[in-house]
């Protein structure tokens, strides 16, 4: 992973090149990376408790019976992701704590207002799978980094559960990709 390569590199490399910068050794690079996996942690651990409360809005307000399918089995991953979380969090030493997510509270933000805006049928559905996959992507983009952080500080344990999760957030993507495609072949028909 191309990720991993550069902060493998950055790790090995920061007490070697020290012209002008001797005070940054290899410790502090790990020590500052390590906290901020922590603090990513936290910030994703709010953002997972923050969708278990917003996917059952989105399920009420879905028409396509694929959609509510998907949106209810990924309530249930989330839940464990939830846990598998905290797994993390004890396999590193650190006590479970959430801190705000200011982009998860405002995707979530997001997903309410187009509901609002939106009539109930299939436009406030594909309304419904643009919020969600942008929640996907969010959650995409950070398992990707804390996976990679995990393997750099050498706590595999918990990149392999972080690995899982990326997995099933990738899984979701995708799904909501196929249900929102279908949508566009039910268009297409509709109008020939
Ligand atoms: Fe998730
Ligand atoms: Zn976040
Ligand atoms: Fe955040
Ligand atoms: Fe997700």
């Amino acid at each position: 992973m191309e990720n991993r390569d550069f902060m493998q590199n950055t790790l090995s490399g920061a007490h070697n090149q020290g012209n002008g910068h001797s005070a940054k050794t290899k410790t502090d690079v790990a020590q500052g990376l390590r906290s901020l996996f922590v603090k990513e942690l936290k910030d994703i651990y709010w953002a997972e408790n923050a969708l278990i409360k917003a996917i059952p809005e989105m399920v009420k307000n879905a028409t396509s019976k694929e959609l509510v399918a998907a949106l209810t089995g990924h309530l249930e991953e989330t839940k464990a992701q939830v846990t598998r979380l905290e797994d993390v969090f004890s396999l590193i030493k650190e006590k479970a704590e959430a801190k705000k997510c200011e982009a998860m509270a405002g995707l979530v933000k997001e997903a309410e207002e187009i509901m609002k805006d939106t009539e109930k049928g299939m436009v406030r559905d594909a309304g419904i799978i643009l919020a969600a996959q942008k929640v996907e992507h969010y959650e995409i983009a950070t398992y990707g980094t804390l996976y990679s952080f995990a393997k750099t500080l050498g706590e595999d344990k918990a990149a392999e559960l972080l690995q899982k999760t990326l997995s099933e957030e990738v899984g979701a993507d995708v799904h909501l990709t196929e249900i929102a495609e279908a949508f566009i072949n039910v268009e297409a028909m509709e109008a020939a």
